[in-house]
């Protein structure tokens, strides 16, 4: 595959595309979000045979893209994303004149965007990371994940159905398939300029660190797991010991545990840890393991499931049963909270329904557990309201390990909408000042640009005087549309 005419390509689509309006950007993307639709009664088939998920999930899967589509399309043909900041000119200014600075946000150019195994179509080829950076005016080179290579072709060809609808150059969007090699190459292009990801951590750090060693650093935006710890409190579990019971077991279990948000981590008291264990137990009886998404992500599962066997510290309220070895079978472990922090390696994600339920006897050792606790995506605190006000510094640590704090459910199940961060501290992901869920994930392709003095008419239309655009705007301080 010749990497340097599909770059030159998208670099040339990039200087035509950045251009044009944000409403025919919008327009491009509800073309596809309806093309997906059309397409709808193939993709799904497809879906469910390469990642063993069932259909209703995948129907959903499938509806969650086009939703994420359409609320891009719809923030671009608002406009307002750029942050345009407008400080005018001041030329009676002593003892010197002000310049007049105009600043916005202008796309990066060609990105690379690898697709996740766990969400063949939300999280991949026409997924949050793709789209984020087509809304923001980015070419995407798409490096296929090869655990669902023909739903990847069947919602390539639909994007570029949609790119051939809209009139807009093909090489907006690439689709290569191949293994390591061709993902690394992808990486070291000269003319890449970010690269999006979720899955190991492996694989993410390889590809951070290949792309800080390049003669030109580009970000790369790795979301590569976590334990998404849930933090019981006494009052909260007495009064609600069997329904946190169940709501931590579906949370636990959804997706056979295949989730980035998935809770790998409780904490509960000592006093009330018999209690809520056979609770769980009781939940847990009658979930049958299902079909992972492939046999290297079962294979992990289990090895990781041995390691822990072999750690004396765990005792095992459910073991997992690795007869049919594509099936992840639920699995619980329990450990004194001393032991816990005794070692970093309990931390570690087990990818799939494995959870550890850590036992502590005071308000002191979890302080000190969230202390020690490794940058998270989310962390849930289940506590009364009055448990709450008493536990202020807890909650003021737990911040700093999170990209997403919740009081109330689990944390499975990310919502897409304006407000959503899905990222947090590393080693969750690379880049915890972004996210990859949520409106705000277009910032992650597109940098700031200042212009000084620059003639009016020569201006893009979000920084003219008059605001042609009709968006929101910082202007000498004071935001107004
Ligand atoms: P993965 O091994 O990290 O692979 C994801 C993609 O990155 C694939 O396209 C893979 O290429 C590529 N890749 C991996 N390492 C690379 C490297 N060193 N250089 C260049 N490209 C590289 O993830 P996976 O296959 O989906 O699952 C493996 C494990 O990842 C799971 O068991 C789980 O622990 C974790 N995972 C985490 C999440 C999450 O939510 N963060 C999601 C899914 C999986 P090829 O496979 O084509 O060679």
């Amino acid at each position: 595959m010749n990497f340097d005419s599909i770059f030159s390509a998208a670099q040339e689509a990039f200087l035509f595309y950045k251009n044009l309006p944000g409403k025919e950007k919008g327009e491009f993307l509800d073309t596809l979000a309806e093309t997906l639709e059309a397409n709808r009664a193939e993709i799904v088939p497809l879906a469910v045979k390469e990642s063993n998920l069932p259909e209703g999930r995948i129907n959903g899967e499938l509806g969650r893209t086009t939703g994420q589509i359409k609320l891009f399309a719809n923030m671009v043909k608002e406009g307002s994303w750029v942050e345009a900041t407008v400080d005018p000119a001041d030329p009676n200014r002593a003892p010197l004149p002000k310049a007049d600075i105009r600043r916005m946000l202008t796309p990066l150019g060609p990105v690379v965007v690898f697709g996740a195994s766990n969400f063949p179509l939300a999280f991949s080829t026409a997924g949050g990371d793709t789209i984020s950076a087509l809304a923001s005016g980015c070419p995407v080179i798409y490096k296929a994940h090869p655990a669902h290579p023909e739903t990847s072709r069947k919602v390539a060809d639909c994007i570029h159905q949609a790119i051939l609808k809209s009139g807009l150059p093909s090489a907006l969007f690439t689709h290569v398939e191949g293994g390591i090699a061709e993902g690394q190459a992808l990486v070291k292009h000269p003319a890449a300029k970010a690269v999006a990801f979720t899955g190991s951590h492996v694989g993410g750090m390889a590809l951070f660190d290949l792309a800080n060693k390049r003669d030109e650093p580009i970000p790369v935006y790795a979301e590569m797991g976590s334990v998404n710890p849930i933090f019981c409190f006494p009052k909260k579990l007495a009064a609600n010991n069997d329904a946190l019971a169940k709501a931590f077991v579906g949370s636990l279990t959804l997706g056979v545990g295949q989730f980035c948000t998935n809770p790998g981590l409780i904490f509960v008291p000592e006093s009330q840890a018999k209690t809520f264990e056979n609770a769980i137990a009781e939940e847990l009886k009658d979930i049958a393991g299902a079909p992972m998404l492939h046999p290297g992500i079962a294979q992990a599962y289990y090895d990781s499931i041995q390691f822990l066997e072999s750690r004396e510290e765990l005792r095992w309220v459910k073991v997992a049963d690795p007869k049919h070895l594509i099936n992840g079978s639920t699995a619980l472990a329990e450990i004194k909270a001393a032991d816990w922090l005794a070692d970093k390696v309990f931390q570690k994600e087990v990818f799939g329904a494995f959870a550890m339920m850590v036992v502590y006897q005071s308000e002191d050792e979890l302080a000190e557990i969230a202390k020690n606790l490794h940058g998270q995506l989310t962390i849930t605190v289940w506590a009364e309201e009055e448990e709450l006000r008493n536990q202020l510094f807890l909650i003021n640590l737990l911040e700093e390990k999170c990209g997403r704090l919740l009081f109330k459910g689990a944390p499975t199940g990310v919502e897409v909408g304006y407000a959503m961060q899905h990222g947090g501290p590393y080693p969750s992901t690379t880049a915890a000042n972004s996210t990859s869920v949520g409106a705000h994930a277009i910032k992650r392709f597109a940098r700031p640009i200042a212009f000084q003095d620059m003639p009016q008419d020569l201006l893009p239309d979000a920084l003219r005087d008059g605001n042609p655009l009709g968006i929101w705007r910082l202007v000498n301080g004071n935001y107004e549309k």
